[in-house]
């Protein structure tokens, strides 16, 4: 299946959202319009997994948006209880871009102690390996998911309690996950112990809440009580609150640092800073790096507009709305033909002519990762009469794929893998064209002496190349690692 929509291709694409409540009135509602807060987190498919006394477990899991399936009285209904959970995807890797609604979390598994719902961020490196190992011993699978091993190692554990088998599950897992699960009465979060990917503790009337990101708790009024600490399970009942425990040997924390540049809204808090400041940051620090004599800033909308406006404010430059993004462009218009959508960014893009034409224009983004989309937005810019077009971009050189959660195209295409900048810079046909170097980025996350070269306070492995845990299955499946002479 082609992708959803021509300008996506060239992103980087956070895989999956998670959150859940317990002791609210009515879960599913607040589960949905936590959720929809999520969507940028994953749009092909979402599910929701409530409990209640009556009822039992109930859950509905969907194609499509949150808007489009959740607001029905009808499907809320069907889900009643004070308990529950839910998930947004992209996909897994399994079925990268072609989700199967067998894929679509939260997962569910009876188990002698009662039921269990698990909803799964990040990614298993090493989950071929446990796949084939849980088959020989009998299990059967019914999706393509790496999330669904955690359902088959928590039936064959001999815990006494659900936490206690997610616990001795999560201990054979590899990589990254943030999780949120539920039993009939209790909510579960946990964190693997790098903290790669995030998950937040919230608190709404008498109850909590765990989600993805701050936004999510914004958006139905609960406030944050904290971050789930790298390595940390809490086990939270409406009678008991909060239990806290750390079932796993203690590591340094190396948390995505891409969240910052990307994939978290701009208006989520992580680690104590709000997103939008880190990355009006890192434009202040691109602008000292890599400055250029230019008449105006402009973002590559969206995402690139905090880091433009701290670009813009450093270098005393302008700072100017030169594309406008169509805000209505939505997906199924142009899935139909080949024709529309190889249209490409002028769908979703427009250059305003008026500010553009005789300029010099700064153009910041956030990432390049194909470099595709740059050369369509140059193109438009130089259509629309400006006279020199320089792309500043607010992270370093995309050179290595993802494998904790994050969809990334092969080592092959990403263009900084195969080019110097130089290269790309003549490549994308652009005036200049300078990445955020990685210590620039470290400061501008509030790492005020640079990334520490021995010790990395983040994960940077889609810049550095240096993977903080080994991709097993994908070693197996041929993927060289980054060699010393590299
Ligand atoms: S490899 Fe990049 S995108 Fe993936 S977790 Fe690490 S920093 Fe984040």
């Amino acid at each position: 299946m082609p992708p959803a929509h021509p300008f996506d291709d060239d992103k980087l694409r956070e895989e999956c959202g998670i959150f859940g409540c317990v002791g609210v009135v009515d879960a599913a509602n607040f589960i949905a319009l936590g959720l929809h807060a999520l969507q940028h987190r994953g749009q092909e498919a979402g599910g929701i997994v409530t409990h209640d006394t009556e009822t039992g477990f109930n859950q509905a899991r969907r194609m499509g948006l949150v808007r489009d399936n959740f607001t029905s009285q009808k499907v809320m209904e069907t889900l009643p209880g004070a308990i529950g959970i839910g998930h947004v995807r992209y996909s897994t890797a399994g079925s990268k871009g072609q989700t199967a609604i067998r894929d679509v979390q939260p997962f569910f598994g009876e188990f002698s102690m009662g039921g269990a719902a698990i909803a799964h961020n990040g990614n298993i490196t090493n989950a071929v390996q446990l796949r084939r190992e849980l088959i020989e011993r009998g299990s059967i699978f019914q999706s393509s998911s790496d999330s669904e091993c955690i359902i088959h190692l928590m039936a064959r554990s001999m815990g006494r309690t659900i936490p206690d088998r997610m616990e001795e599950a999560l201990r054979k897992v590899e990589g990254a996950f943030s999780i949120v699960a539920m039993t009939r009465s209790k909510l579960i979060g946990c964190r693997d112990p790098l903290g790669v990917r995030p998950l937040v503790l919230g608190k709404v009337g008498d109850g909590f809440v765990l989600a993805s990101e701050t936004c999510a708790l914004d958006i139905i009024g609960a406030e944050l009580v904290r971050e789930i600490e790298p390595g940390e399970m809490v086990v939270i009942s409406a009678d008991k609150g909060v239990q806290s425990h750390f079932p796993f040997r203690p590591q340094k924390p190396r948390f995505c640092v891409f969240e910052h540049v990307y994939f978290s809204r701009p208006d989520s808090i992580l680690g104590g800073r709000s997103v939008y400041e880190t990355r009006e940051a890192i434009g202040r620090e691109l602008a000292k790096e890599a400055p250029v004599d230019a008449d105006l800033v402009c973002p590559v909308p969206d995402s690139g507009t905090p880091a433009a406006i701290g670009f813009s404010l450093e270098s005393g430059i302008p700072y100017a709305m030169g594309i406008i993004r169509n805000q209505y462009m939505g997906r199924t218009f142009i899935e139909p033909t080949e024709s529309i959508r190889n249209m490409g960014v002028r769908l979703k893009l427009n250059v305003n002519r008026a500010l553009i034409k005789g300029k010099r224009v700064i153009l910041v983004d956030d990432s390049v990762v194909r470099g595709t989309t740059s050369i369509k937005i140059r193109e438009m810019i130089l259509d629309a009469g400006a006279k020199e077009v320089h792309f500043r971009i607010a992270s370093p050189p995309t050179a290595w794929p993802c494998f904790y959660g994050v969809d990334t195209p092969n080592r092959e295409k990403l263009l900084a893998a195969n080019m110097s900048e130089d290269e790309m810079c003549a490549h994308l046909g652009v005036d200049s064209l300078r990445f955020i170097s990685l210590d620039g980025l470290y400061r501008a996350v509030g790492e005020s002496g640079g990334r520490n070269k021995a010790q990395p306070q983040y994960c940077d492995a889609c810049f550095s190349g240096e993977y903080p845990v080994e991709p097993a299955d994908m070693i197996d499946a041929g993927f060289q690692m980054k060699t010393a002479a590299e």
